[in-house]
């Protein structure tokens, strides 16, 4: 008990849920509302199920401002389910797509897409603003891009303008986060885990004149039209993730809304980032172009990528009860994830430690 209310988790998803929702959940989890029983025992046809999957949806489309021609849509099989599930829905009898290439995501993305039709690859930084910079193709479904690269840590800090396309956006690690307009986007979806509960649940937002394209082979799960047409609930939908989804939701509208967890994101990255720039070279960020840099995943390596440095960081870090900082396998050194349920305080207490542990080893190394 001692260690879950002081340890610090940094990880990149599944990642830290706030812990006022992991009370909530604990003190209702056997007896949901006086029904007797547990939310993961009841039926989702119950009247209790309905309404919880409507307030759900209510509270996602007031926070994101979600206009009346969109449908919010829960889905089952993570972010990569959804990988599959735009191009099953949206690649249509052209069966051309662009995809923009900025990292490992986007590229996954594009992969999935290319079972199912031809993929246009653009490979890009998240720097470029206008379709003029991109060898479109005029005959495309759709437009993919993924608005925040989770592994490498770069953002897009703006929409990409294009015309007569529908823009498809991978949000997974961005939603929630910062303010956007829909109405400038055809699809936009995430994975749950990272910022808006659990693993295994999507939710997908769509313009509603995008529905009813989906390829014969595709799945009913992943069919956005017959789950626009079963509010979501065609078969049994992952009661659970969607109860936890609405716990985290009730929790940011609390907690201020879209306009609060902007303003903290960028606090907490720009602490997170002049500790970085400030240790003279010390610690490095992985992602060179400053207009690109994720507030919200940030990979940065220790002593120009020291293995053995980096090692002992984590498990210095370890001791003081902060986890989950290693950097993905694919790009390496440290990886710190700024989720909504990360505090200013959280980030404080890490640039500490880091400034401590710089101050400390910087001398083994002249020493040497
Ligand atoms: C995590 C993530 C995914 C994949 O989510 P899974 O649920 O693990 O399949 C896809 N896109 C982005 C941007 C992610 O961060």
């Amino acid at each position: 008990m001692e260690k879950a209310k002081s340890a610090l988790n940094f990880g990149s998803g599944p990642s830290k849920l706030p812990l006022e929702v992991l009370e909530d959940v604990q003190k209702e989890f056997v007896n949901y509302r006086d029904i007797g029983f547990s939310i993961t025992e009841l039926s989702h046809r119950s009247e209790e199920y309905t309404e919880l999957n409507q307030q759900a949806q209510d509270d996602l489309r007031t926070l994101l401002s979600v206009p009346d021609n969109y449908k919010i849509l829960f889905t089952q099989g993570g972010g990569q389910g959804l990988l599959s599930a735009i191009p099953l829905n949206l690649i249509g009898e052209n069966g051309t797509a662009d995809y923009i290439i900025t990292g490992i995501w986007s590229t996954v993305a594009a992969n999935e897409a290319k079972k199912y039709g031809q993929i246009n690859c653009i490979h890009a930084e998240c720097d470029v603003p206008s379709e003029e910079k991109w060898n479109l193709n005029e005959n495309a479904s759709y437009l993919f891009y993924c608005d925040n690269e989770t592994i490498e840590g770069k953002e897009f800090h703006f929409v990409p303008k294009v015309e007569n396309i529908p823009i498809v956006a991978d949000m997974s690690s961005s939603i929630m986060m910062k303010k956007i307009d829909v109405s400038k986007f055809g699809v936009i979806f995430a994975a749950a885990q990272k910022n808006l509960g659990t693993a295994g649940l999507g939710v997908v937002i769509v313009r509603e004149d995008l529905l009813g394209r989906a390829l014969n082979i595709c799945p009913s799960f992943l069919n956005f039209t017959q789950l626009s047409q079963h509010n979501s609930i065609l078969n049994t939908p992952p009661i659970f993730s969607i109860y936890l989804l609405s716990k985290v939701l009730k929790w940011v509208k609390q907690n201020g809304g879209l306009e609060t967890m902007e303003q903290r994101c960028k606090e907490k990255s720009k602490l997170l980032y002049d500790t970085i720039n400030e240790s003279g070279g010390f610690y490095h960020c992985l992602v060179e172009n400053t207009s690109i840099r994720s507030r919200i995943n940030i990979p940065f390596c220790i002593n120009g990528g020291d293995a053995k440095m980096e090692e002992k960081f984590l498990s210095e870090a370890a001791k003081c009860q902060i986890y989950q900082l290693k950097g993905h396998k694919l790009v390496g050194g440290i990886r710190v994830s700024l989720y909504n349920s990360i505090s200013y305080n959280d980030v404080m207490i890490l640039t500490d430690f880091m400034i401590k542990f710089k101050k400390e080893n910087e001398k083994v190394i002249q020493h040497e």
